[in-house]
This record gives structure tokens, sequence and C-alpha cells, in this order.
């Protein structure tokens, strides 16, 4: 993802977009600085673009592009470009998808494939208002221009979610393992029970205290682990939830995976959900750059 601009997709739901200070607007006015620093080239689903321009936001920002709307297969084409689209000049960097989860839209199959396309592909999808601000310092720190300040809130005050499908496990020891002292600046780590109690070996193995998990563990994701994380993230008790999601098996607690997803989009202005290593290792070395000592 270096070289050439950047080139997100970018989606709000029409309660993220129908107003001035909605969660479109706050982020277009917030970031406009860095998004312009950036050159980062945006190709928006019709409706998006349009309140854009109806509401006077990244005006004359050159790739700012429009794309269909929704109903004329404006998602179908981010999920393509995503996965390279018909053309090299088509092809997506990532998403940001400004999430309503009782919009309708939310579940529609292109929207699921959409992000499915990001997590298969290792592009971040990013589906809240709080992780579009952060998403946009990350790219920031990356490429030496524009505001990192959303990267600059503390960790301590803050509880991180880890969670991984079977296949993911191991990729998940292996990022807590590289950054074990940055996930361990959070005040509470939180996970499902099966990836909970192998991080907790983990930290053991490392000296951390035997009688202290590092992970608070609930139950395991097949049987209300996901609901359960769920319920802190809809309570503002979880910021952040690192999910490794396999896309590539069926998964027989889907609702569950999805019930998570969609509490996280719930609590749009105070949390962030990464789903794919990609998109974890990205954050931690940015953070890491940007809250060095
Ligand atoms: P587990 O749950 O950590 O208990 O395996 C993860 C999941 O499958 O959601």
């Amino acid at each position: 993802m270096s070289g050439a601009r950047m080139r997100f997709g970018l989606v709000a739901h029409r309660t993220h977009r129908q107003d001035g200070d909605g969660a479109l607007a706050g982020w277009a006015r917030a970031c406009e600085g860095s998004i312009r620093a950036l050159n980062l080239g945006l190709h928006a689903v019709g409706g998006t673009y349009d309140a854009l321009v109806r509401l006077g936001l990244l005006a004359g920002h050159a790739p700012l592009v429009r794309l269909p709307t929704g109903v004329d297969g404006g998602v179908m084409r981010l999920a393509s470009s995503i996965a390279g689209g018909l053309a090299p000049e088509h092809a997506l960097d990532g998403v940001i998808y400004f999430m309503d989860p009782v919009d309708p839209s939310s579940l529609y199959p292109e929207t699921q494939a959409l992000k499915r396309q990001c997590v298969i592909h290792g592009k971040p999808f990013v589906s809240t208002a709080a992780g579009a601000a952060e998403w946009i310092a990350v790219e920031c720190v990356h490429a030496g221009v524009g505001d990192a300040a959303a990267l600059a809130r503390p960790l301590a005050g803050q509880t991180v979610a880890l969670i991984a499908h079977d296949a993911l496990k191991p990729r998940m020891l292996e990022f807590a393992a590289d950054h074990f002292d940055l996930l361990s600046r959070f005040s509470a780590r939180v996970g499902t029970g099966t990836t909970g109690g192998l991080l907790n070996e983990l930290a053991w193995s490392r000296g951390w205290p035997a009688d202290t998990p590092w992970v608070t563990r609930y139950q395991s994701g097949p049987m209300g682990g996901d609901a359960q994380i769920a319920e802190l993230v809809l309570d503002r008790c979880c910021h952040k939830t690192i999910f490794f999601e396999d896309p590539h098996v069926a998964r027989q607690h889907e609702a569950d995976i999805q019930l998570l997803e969609r509490a996280v989009c719930t609590a749009s202005h105070d949390t962030t959900c990464f789903n794919s290593p990609a998109m974890a290792e990205r954050w931690a070395a940015a953070i890491g750059r940007a809250t060095a000592p």
C-alpha cells in the first residue's frame, strides 16, 4: 500500500450523512487537512458523494470520485475494486464505511461481501466514526504527512478485545508476542474463551504475574463469548476489538460474529474494530511510531 497515492472506498449510511453534524461531516471536517495532505483518493458511493457536495465538504479535492448509488451497484463495485477491480486504476486499498446497523443495507449481501473481500485481501475495512478518524491518522504516520493526533489518545484507560477464529489463532499469538508491550499498555484486555486462554499462557511464559490473567476470558465464541464482548462494547467498556476472522470457512456462529460487528457500529463514536492481521499490524506499526518516547 505504498508508492502511488492510496485510494479508499467511502460509504455513509443515511443517518450518518444527512446533516452537517453527522459522522460523515464530522470526519470530513476534522480530517480534511490530512486527507488533502495524503492526496487520498476517495471513491464515494453516489449518495455519500452527493452528501459531501451538498454539505460543502472536501470541495475541490480532485481525487474524490463519484460511484453509482447503492441501488445502482455502487457497493457491489467497491467489492470488486477491493479484489483488484477490472482495471488497475479501479483497485482500492481499503474502505471507510460509516455503518448504521439499523439501516437495512448494512445486511445486504454486497455489504457483507465488501467487508469479506477486505478481510481476504488484508485491506482495512473501517466501519465506525472513531475508526475513520483513527485510520486517517494511521495513514498519515505511514506517509509522514498530516496530523496523527487521533493516535495520541493514551491506551491506559482503554480496554481491547482479542478474538481469533481457529485457523487464525497462531497468527493472533504471533501478533500478541510481537506487540506484547503495546497491548499491555491497555488498562485491560478481554477475549473469547479459547483465544483468551492461549493468550494468557503466552503472557505467563513472558513473565506476566502468574496469579493474574493478562486477558479476562468470556465464553468461547460459539458459546456466546462474542455476544458478551458485544455487551461490553455497547456499555462503552471495550474500546477496540481486534478480531482475526477466518473468511474461508462456514461459521456456525455467523450470527454471533455479526452481532459483535453490529454492536461495534452501534458504538460508532466510541470504538474501533480491526478484523484482519494486516489491519492490526498496520495500526500497531503506526501507533508504535506515533507514541514512541
Ligand atoms: P474462541 O472464540 O476464542 O473461544 O475460539 C472465537 C470465536 O470463534 O468467535
